[in-house]
């Protein structure tokens, strides 16, 4: 049988990349302009200051002491050691990593230890098809973005489950270029300007947490007095809170409109 080949969802390429389970997004302020100025300092500071592992204590303790270090939730850790790797800013990625360090490795002095480090591989691994992540890695090309999305499961296969019923097969990666590109991209980029979004601050896609542990988040479609929605969990992977039917309704039209829009144009390319 044909093996499968792996494809590196943390580093795909050299357009992005994936810190998210770093911690990146578990800062109480984990928007981009947040994110990138934690991020460009922390860097510039390692660059300027470590020379040596001797030199990794006095950096954490700095990045400690200058960050605000408010946490959406705090059993979650958030490594100081995640930077940029690149001079444009566009790969995110560990500093103590061997490839960044003449081929030393020094990511034994982090929380989670050089073992955990190196051979976590997250559930989108498991659960996102060879195709669909094929798919992402072509459609997303900013890591604030790829990072949310290619850790959000739900998102993905159910965006790719209802574009998938209506082209009767399961869209080749390679598709994903012009203006099938910009539909699908226009999809994911909803996870950043979803006009329902909740602003509860111990909400993160589908979870909340509840002070001790986390819970699936649900929306109360008998208080909104309808049928739960078939969007449902693309919904709750975008984190809404819908007030009014008239909400959930106007949040419905938005993702069957790009649902749709993709299905006809795929339809009008492959003719
Ligand atoms: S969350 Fe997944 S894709 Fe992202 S860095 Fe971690 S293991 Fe890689
Ligand atoms: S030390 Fe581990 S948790 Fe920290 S940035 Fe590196 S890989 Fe991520």
């Amino acid at each position: 049988m044909k093996e499968k080949k792996f494809i590196h969802l943390c580093q795909p390429d050299s357009g992005k990349s994936c810190g998210a389970c770093c911690g990146l997004y578990n800062y109480a302020d984990s928007t981009r302009e947040s994110l990138v100025e934690r991020l460009r300092n922390r860097t510039r500071i390692f660059c300027e200051t470590v020379k040596e592992r001797a030199d990794l204590k006095a950096f954490s303790d700095r990045i400690k002491k200058l960050e605000p270090s408010r946490k959406l939730y705090e059993v979650i850790y958030c490594c100081e050691y995640i930077g940029f790797l690149d001079e444009e800013e566009k790969r995110v990625g560990c500093l103590l990593h061997p490839l960044r360090n003449d081929g030393v490795d020094m990511r034994d002095v982090s929380f989670y230890g050089k073992e955990l480090c190196d051979g976590h591989l997250c559930p989108s691994y498991h659960f996102i098809s060879c195709e669909e992540k094929l798919s992402m890695i072509r459609i997303i090309d900013d890591w604030y973005l790829y990072g949310l999305c290619i850790t959000d499961i739900d998102l993905v296969k159910e965006y790719f489950r209802f574009i998938s019923e209506g082209i009767y097969e399961a869209p080749r990666p390679d598709r994903f270029e012009g203006r099938l590109r910009d539909i699908a991209l226009n999809f994911f980029s909803l996870k950043i300007s979803w006009p329902f979004r909740s602003t509860d601050t111990n909400r993160f896609g589908k979870y909340y947490f509840d002070g001790s542990q986390y819970m699936i988040s649900h929306i109360d479609y008998d208080d909104l007095g309808c049928e739960r929605s078939k969007f449902d969990k693309i919904f709750l992977s975008l984190t809404s809170k819908f007030r009014t039917l008239e909400e959930l309704r106007k949040g419905e039209e938005i993702i069957r409109e790009n649902i749709e829009e993709f299905i006809a144009c795929y339809k009008a390319d492959a003719m």
